[in-house]
């Protein structure tokens, strides 16, 4: 290892409200393109019991002050604060052998999942310290005693132990969701590259804006920190399926039911459909997308393709069409702008690729690439942890054993033949569970077959073909809407799927009780609730109004002719609202009915007020249901009651829903949905 003088940054953890070094001597970790020392690292002698307890009692106590909105807000400063300030971090990421164009996902790709989430909570949830769940379940005839789920914050602490592999994005993408739930993080990242993890927290913790407490950093190893962990932390882990089953199996995780989710080794597989062959566009973007997830971040991404499957009448094709992409990939110094492909993260790592390729060799023949003899553009293959791609080609799929067992955490990949859909089902399924697998076909039969075939052995699957070939966020990318994780081998866990994500960090649980009550609990009404009626609640603006302001209409009865002029008017001549002896032979119907959307217009004239006032507009209905049909000269009347009441930062306005439910003059329910309003905080308007 080369020392060139330049002085190595001591890393240091951030802990019960200080930045502390460990003690004792630090272990250097070296620049994985050069060599030489760039960063030292240690965490002996810190408290991570303390570190647990100051982060529940300070941090934890803090965040649940304030509500899901408030938290995502202070994600979105701490976002676009991130991003302003990235370059740093990307040339921070050159030491981890990753050139800018890998660093992208970690770096941007980190940030904008987190300022996603930032946007989507204040989107989708309510802006509240108690989530609601589901539907008010009646659990009486009269009413009087219903049930609800709720999700509250857990009250411990998230502790996120971190891969090496995405030091930026590892870390945000789970901090993002658990810090909007309430619960304050310790994150640790994997120790060969938490520089650039400990640079970004440093930068977060300068802006002062989340509470003290809410997030903790341990660089080095964490000691007895999992002695400490209690029923109400979470431990998320990211890494080797050994370390994992280990710490999934650590004494205080199994006696206190700790949370814990695991994402390890994948031997995610892209599959060749038998429709796509050569000279199809589905062949050239299956060859392209493996070539780029073997060589992207030198294959070190926990989704990269490892298992090439494809017709055994194409398989020659691909493997020449991939060696010739592999072959021209220039490998060498992560800075340098001809470099395809940067370092490994280490020589350590190198190493235990080369061994894993050895292992996967012995049953499956090398057809590109020469593990152990580098061919670099730039760089020394001595001091850098350089690789050259690795294709492997196994003649006997379902006999071998090591291309679906052996993660050669690298640019390694086995191209495996297979002959009919139900051979590739099976094979792709000897992963035993994977992350990610995708599909490359423009077969509609196909495509089906394929996803129902191996859905239940995976967390997500891509179809590849010509019409998204623009569009496609490809194989490797999880996003931050949908679920990453997958069963099996890969870990069992699953984690982000845009708010599914927030809800890990939370707890769930069933509150049965009067509408009076459970409405108190989550600060939304709930029929049978209390509700008031004084003015017009639309004359009310956000600041005068009240869950459970309601107004209860007059009556309107509907007539032959109202049913005729909306018909023609419309263009909905619908046979049961035109047709008496049409209508009634279908069995919903006794008669001629009313249109669906008639009584929603009507229920709309019954209970607007025409003039100016703090309702700005209407933006839609939710679960609309027409739930019996409305004859000619039966009785309509709203009853309209504020449920949800939801500021919106930053604007002159909120977001109100409205329970509404038409009666007729039986008192049956015609229809029930929730009108979504955008009120004004005062009114008249003020800016
Ligand atoms: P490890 O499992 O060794 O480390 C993962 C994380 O766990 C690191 O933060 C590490 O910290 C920490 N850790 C290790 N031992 C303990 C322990 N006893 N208690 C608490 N934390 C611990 O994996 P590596 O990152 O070294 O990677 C090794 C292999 O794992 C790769 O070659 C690859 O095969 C696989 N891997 C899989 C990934 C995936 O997502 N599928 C991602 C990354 C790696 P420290 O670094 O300080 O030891």
């Amino acid at each position: 290892m080369l020392d060139t003088g330049r002085t190595a940054r001591r890393l240091e953890s951030y802990v019960s409200g200080a930045w502390r070094a460990g003690q004792g001597e630090a272990k250097p970790l070296a620049h994985a393109a050069t060599g030489e020392v760039h960063a030292l690292i240690s965490s002996d002698g810190l408290d991570f019991a303390g570190a647990l307890d100051w982060g529940r009692r300070t941090g934890g106590t803090a965040l649940r002050r304030h509500t899901l909105h408030d938290r995502a807000l202070m994600l979105k400063a701490i976002g676009q604060a991130l991003m302003a300030g990235k370059d740093e971090f990307y040339a921070e990421s050159l030491a981890t052998g990753a050139t800018p164009r890998d660093a992208w996902p970690d770096i941007d790709g980190g940030i904008g999942t987190m300022l996603t989430f930032a946007s989507k909570a204040r989107r989708e949830l309510p802006n509240a310290h108690v989530l609601p769940e589901g539907p008010v379940e009646m659990l009486s005839r009269d009413g009087s005693f219903v049930g609800q789920h709720i999700l509250t914050p857990l009250e411990g602490v998230a502790v996120h132990i971190n891969a090496f592999n995405f030091p930026v994005w590892g870390m945000l993408e789970k901090i993002a969701p658990a810090l909007i739930a309430g619960v304050p993080c310790v994150v640790k990242p994997a120790s060969q590259t938490a520089y650039l993890t400990e640079l970004v927290v440093r930068r977060i913790l300068e802006m002062q804006i989340l509470p003290d407490g809410a997030l903790q950093l341990i660089c080095g190893g964490v000691g007895d920190l999992l002695d400490h962990v209690t029923g109400q932390d979470a431990v998320t882990f990211t890494g080797s399926a050994q370390t994992g089953q280990k710490l999934r199996t650590h004494p205080a995780v199994v006696q206190n039911s700790v949370r814990f989710t695991m994402e390890a080794d994948s031997l995610n597989a892209a599959i060749l459909g038998p429709d796509a062959g050569p000279g199809t566009p589905e062949f050239d973007l299956f060859v392209k997308e493996v070539a780029r997830e073997m060589t992207a971040k030198a294959g070190q991404k926990c989704t990269a393709i490892r298992r090439v499957l494809v017709p055994a009448a194409h398989e020659g094709a691909v493997i020449d069409a991939l060696r010739a992409t592999l072959d021209r990939t220039a490998v060498g110094l992560p800075d340098d702008a001809q470099t395809r492909m940067g370092a490994l993260v280490s020589l350590g790592e190198r190493e235990g690729v080369r061994a894993r390729i050895r292992e996967i060799a012995a049953e499956a023949e090398i057809v590109c690439g020469t593990p152990d003899e580098v061919r670099l553009s730039s760089g020394d293959a001595a001091r850098g942890a350089f690789l050259n791609p690795v294709l492997l080609r196994c003649a006997d799929p379902f006999s071998a054993r090591a291309p679906h067992e052996i993660e050669a955490f690298g640019p390694v990949a086995t191209v495996m033949a297979y002959d009919g859909v139900e051979e590739a089902v099976a094979l792709a399924k000897l992963g035993k569970g994977s992350l990610v697998s995708s599909v490359f076909t423009n077969d509609t039969g196909v495509a089906a077959e394929m996803v129902r075939g191996v859905a239940a052995f995976h967390g997500r699957i891509m179809l590849g073909n010509r019409d998204s070939a623009k569009s496609s966020t490809g194989h490797g990318a999880p996003l931050a809407p949908l679920v990453h994780g997958g069963p099996g081998r890969a870990g069992g866990g699953e984690e982000m799927g845009g708010m599914r994500g927030v809800k890990h960090f939370m707890m769930r649980s069933a509150i049965q009780g009067t509408p009076r009550l459970l409405a108190a609990v989550t600060g939304e009404w709930v029929p049978g609730a209390p509700a008031q009626q004084d003015i017009h609640p639309f004359r009310k603006s956000l600041a005068e109004l009240r869950i459970g302001d309601q107004i209860v209409t007059e009556r309107r009865e509907i007539t032959e002719a109202d049913v005729e002029h909306f018909a023609h008017f419309t263009g909905d001549t619908f046979y049961a609202h035109m047709d008496r002896e049409a209508a009634r032979a279908n069995p919903f119907f006794e008669d001629r009915v009313a249109h669906g959307y008639l009584i929603a217009s009507f229920a709309a004239g019954l209970f607007v007020m025409p003039e100016p006032g703090p309702v700005l507009a209407n933006y839609g209905v939710d679960n609309l249901r027409f739930l019996a049909p409305v004859y000619f000269g039966d009785s309509l009347q709203v009853r309209l009651t504020c449920k949800q009441i939801t500021p919106r930062d930053g604007t002159v306005y909120g977001e109100v829903r409205w329970d509404c439910c038409v009666t007729n003059q039986n008192q049956e329910v015609v229809a029930q949905y929730d009108v979504l309003t955008m009120v004004a905080k005062t009114w008249p308007l003020t800016e």
